[in-house]
């Protein structure tokens, strides 16, 4: 539906009509539009969601009758996958098979949720052990209301999909703002819930600018929960509006994330799963394994064999066959990327591979990957975040400096470690201040596992039962039991 949004189960224009361009990465071109939300609009589309949670009985209807929704939205993505896969890579530039995955991911997570969705028929409530045997008391579970999701550009469709198959299963509405440089698979969610039959306002999709739209939705006073998946500057934004009004808030934010190997480990399968951990998705991904640190007596020959891969990486529009590398999502985030990288090497890095833009690429927001060496530990390119396929690799001597150096961050979302003493790589796991952990691996992210950071890299837990836990509000019920009166004021 060009240039419209989804508001109470219906398409339709901005009250202000505004639109913005949608630009492919790989081209530079403008290939299609999107329309611009603001204030106005927003309003229309909480209304819509409260109505829905306050009147429209989605809340009450049994866990079995929204999973049998969510199923719906599960099928239709999948009956569409191809085609919003291809989309995705118009709007973000990943290679296609990386985004053929993530949809199939997405509709995985709405087949799971209705999986929760239906088991909360059978959960009646906890019952609670009193130390005043003269009452009982359970505690029940309810949605908590009106969401509002803001989700960024890196995994748009997934990341909407973490947020909004986990609300609507609890029983929540929702007001969903797709990130302004990637909304066109939003839209194909909303086109696909119309056909499903959603009732109207369950969920709403509101395409605009994140200081316009973005912000009527944190600020709106119809909103119960705010959750977001983006930088720290905007989250930590979004904490301060929505202490005004206690709004319930979760954060998924970024992250500098440490992958330790030990020199027991095999280098192959090391150099594999960092370039798994910092290519994948050209680097925009917020648990990417971004500081490598390698045992003194791998080093040289591990990176070696790192540089020797990391050159062969094809480089291309993210339709072509083969291609392992697309362009990054915008010129915003290609200028900020090869900034940083200008920025390591004043501070003193050496580029051991890449850095620059690949010969032969005129148009297209293309970089190639790139590994740094001899970076200094108080250098921007090793505390924060580039999102963008560059890794710097560092040597250390001991376990204890090897953990000492990683947990060294204000993050706290992701941490690897690769070794063959499982002991070892338990204790190093054990040791890591990061809310997600792979051994011997890095990035498989599983729908059943709890995601989410320590430190600054967010609040709250998405996927798994943590996140429908997200959607929901405790409510203890206490009942007086006992035959005999109270007797506080009236004395028998
Ligand atoms: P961003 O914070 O700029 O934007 C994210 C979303 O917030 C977009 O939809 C944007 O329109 C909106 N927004 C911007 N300003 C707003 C405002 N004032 N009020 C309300 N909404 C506003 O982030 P980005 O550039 O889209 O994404 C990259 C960042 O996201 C990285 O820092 C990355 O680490 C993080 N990220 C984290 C996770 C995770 O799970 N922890 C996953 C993906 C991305």
């Amino acid at each position: 539906m060009p240039n419209q949004l989804y508001i109470d189960g219906q398409w339709v224009k901005p009250v202000k009509g505004g639109h913005i361009d949608v630009i492919d990465p790989a081209t530079e071109e403008v290939f299609d539009t999107i329309a611009a939300a603001t204030a106005e609009d927003v309003d229309l589309a909480v209304k819509a969601a409260r109505r829905a949670f306050d009147k429209g009985g989605w809340p009450q209807l049994t866990g079995a009758k929204r999973a049998a929704y969510l199923r719906a939205l599960a099928d239709g993505i999948r009956a569409r996958q191809g085609a919003i896969a291809r989309l995705e890579v118009l709007d973000n530039g990943k290679p296609f098979p990386e985004a053929d995955w993530d949809i199939a991911d997405a509709a995985g997570c709405f087949d799971y949720y209705a999986g929760l969705a239906e088991q909360m028929d059978q959960n009646t409530g906890e019952e609670i052990a009193l130390s005043d045997g003269r009452f009982t008391s359970k505690a029940v579970k309810e949605p908590v209301g009106v969401a509002g999701a803001i989700v960024p550009w890196n995994y748009p469709l997934l990341m909407a999909s973490w947020k909004v198959a986990p609300a609507l299963a609890a029983g929540c509405t929702v007001v969903l703002k797709p990130s302004e440089v990637t909304s066109l698979t939003a839209l194909e969610l909303a086109a696909i819930a119309h056909d499903a039959k959603l009732p109207a306002g369950v969920l709403n999709i509101v395409t605009g600018l994140g200081g316009e739209a973005g912000q009527a939705i944190i600020e709106h006073p119809d909103v119960d929960k705010l959750a977001f998946t983006g930088s720290g500057a905007v989250g930590s934004k979004i904490m301060a509006t929505a202490a005004r009004d206690i709004k319930r808030v979760s954060l998924e934010l970024g992250g500098k994330s440490p992958f330790v190997v030990f020199d027991d480990a095999d280098i192959d399968q090391a150099v594999e799963w960092i370039m798994f951990g910092i290519f994948w998705n050209q680097g925009q991904v917020c648990s990417a394994t971004s500081r490598v640190l390698v045992q003194q007596g791998i080093y040289d020959k591990l990176l070696k064999r790192l540089v020797e891969e990391t050159k062969k990486i094809t480089i291309g529009s993210g339709l072509q066959d083969g291609v392992l590398l697309g362009p990054l999502v915008s010129k915003r985030q290609y200028d900020q990327v090869r900034g940083a990288i200008s920025a390591a090497v004043q501070a003193g890095a050496t580029i051991a591979c890449g850095g620059e833009r690949p010969s032969g690429f005129h148009k297209g927001y293309y970089i190639q990957p790139t590994v740094l060496t001899n970076v200094s530990v108080e250098s921007a390119a090793w505390r924060e975040e580039i999102f963008g396929p560059v890794v710097c690799v560092r040597s250390f001597e001991t376990e204890k400096e090897a953990v000492e150096l990683a947990n060294d961050s204000r993050f706290g979302l992701a941490a690897a470690v690769m070794s063959k003493d499982d002991e070892r790589a338990e204790r190093v796991a054990a040791a890591f201040r990061a809310g997600i952990v792979w051994i011997n691996c890095s990035q498989p992210t599983f729908t059943e596992a709890p995601w989410g950071g320590y430190k600054q890299s967010g609040i709250g837990r998405e996927l798994g039962r943590w996140g429908l836990e997200n959607y929901l509000e405790t409510k203890q019920i206490t009942r007086f039991a006992s035959d005999e009166p109270w007797g506080w004021y009236i004395k028998s």
